[in-house]
């Protein structure tokens, strides 16, 4: 019940949005943080006869509060870049609970990450090792690398969110990778702590899961025979949500392939769960600035825009759209676009709402992942706040951001 109605009120756990809209204006993301404890805990019970560790990826939301949440619950989490090893490390997770992934991490990101020691750095190329090995002889340590190995295997969602078939560009080529194990195993720089694999996002089905994570155990195997051991198995995110009638495999289910296929092994288990920890825990609520229609065609204008929530305009992905108050008004088909300049602004073709008036509010449903961690000023808009809700109570978390602010890096070049 974290997002549900109370007399035709929209609620977010026991806050009205209404209220929250009248406090913070429009438009706002919100979060749920017993929604967000749940979808966690829900890895963690499911994972915990697997000595696993549930590593929250940061790049579905770096919200701070988000982040803290996780890092309160005992998580760790997966980082992409060193501003997301900032914000982790910000928000209270220990570095011994961070991976860092990611095809193209520069030698800044690297220095830093060997110099706190994280957990493991998974390494995607012969080029990488080389540089980790370079910069951990240099501060005279020994670095914690894995390797991404790249198990050819369709994940069978949305082509941009593919990553783990040849065709990306994601890891090291399975045929390449025990070579380079051999190679990585005796430099002076690198500790070899484990493997890694990520095959993509929003997957609806377990079988690509259960031939990776196959191909994994046969590496480990593989790699153990030579004498390379293995400690952590981190078997990325990627499980999928319901954002419309998808019918998304249980945690329970996830770790039940993790134990058929690798259980055995008795290795440190790692989970990079993104959207499936934050997706449905948040929600974006957006003004209605006007409703038109051209003889043929409703459209409901909203203050939102697809630089605060680009998804439907990238991934073509669906949003359920609700009506914060509902009137009980006979419904009617509309576009529901935002007010940017992009005829790819469109939150919703053709879809069956009850009409809200200029004024009115629409919550925009399963926001909490790659909202707005991939929003922009995009037509010098500012970002959105951020809020986080608790049982009665709500904070902003962070806040809109102003017109100064958005300027305050720019400056007008001296010729000029
Ligand atoms: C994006 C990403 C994740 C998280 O994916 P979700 O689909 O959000 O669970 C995990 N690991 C890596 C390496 C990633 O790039």
């Amino acid at each position: 019940m974290c997002f549900h109605y109370e007399g035709g009120e929209l609620f977010a756990e026991g806050v009205s949005l209404q209220q929250i809209a009248k406090q913070v204006g429009t438009p706002f993301y919100c979060y749920s943080t017993q929604k967000l404890s749940q979808n966690f805990n829900a890895y963690r019970n499911a994972l915990s006869d697997l000595n696993g560790t549930v590593c929250y990826s940061i790049k579905a939301n770096p919200n701070l509060s988000v982040v803290a949440a996780i890092a309160r619950l005992g998580g760790g989490a997966d980082v992409v870049s060193g501003g997301e090893l900032y914000v982790a490390l910000k928000a209270g997770i220990p570095a011994d609970k961070i991976v860092f992934s990611g095809v193209g991490k520069t030698a800044e990101e690297l220095t830093e990450a060997v110099r706190l020691g994280i957990l493991q750095i998974n390494a995607e190329s012969a080029a990488e090792v080389e540089m980790i090995n370079q910069i951990a002889m240099a501060q005279g340590k020994k670095a914690n690398v894995a390797l991404r190995v790249n198990p050819d295997v369709d994940a069978l969602t949305h082509v941009k969110i593919t990553t783990g078939t040849k065709e990306n560009k994601f890891g090291v080529p399975w045929q390449e990778a025990h070579e380079l194990y051999l190679a990585a195993s005796k430099m002076p720089g690198i500790r070899i702590a484990g493997i890694a694999v990520h095959i993509g996002s929003q997957l609806l089905d377990l079988e690509p899961f259960r031939l990776a994570f196959t191909k994994i155990a046969s590496m480990v195997r593989a790699l153990e025979n030579d004498g390379i051991i293995i400690e952590n198995v981190d078997l990325g995110g990627g499980m999928g949500i319901n954002y419309n009638v998808e019918l998304p495999p249980t945690c329970e289910d996830y770790a039940q392939i993790v134990r058929e296929t690798l259980g055995d092994m008795r290795k440190h288990i790692i989970v990079e769960p993104g959207r499936s920890v934050v997706g449905n825990a948040g929600i974006l609520v957006t003004e209605v600035i006007c409703a038109k229609s051209n003889g043929e065609k409703n459209f409901i204008i909203v203050d939102a825009g697809m630089n605060d929530l680009v998804r439907p305009a990238l991934y073509d992905a669906w949003h359920t759209i609700l009506p914060v108050s509902k009137q009980g008004i006979a419904p009617i088909i509309a576009d529901i676009v935002g007010p940017i300049c992009e005829s790819g602004d469109v939150f919703a073709h053709e879809r069956i709402i009850e009409p809200v008036q200029a004024g009115g509010l629409l919550a925009i449903m399963c926001a909490g992942a790659y909202g707005a961690a991939m929003s922009s000023i995009y037509n010098f808009r500012p970002l959105v706040p951020e809020v986080m809700v608790n049982g009665e109570e709500f904070a902003v978390v962070r806040k809109r951001t102003t017109y100064e602010e958005m300027l305050s890096g720019h400056v007008i070049a001296p010729w000029l």
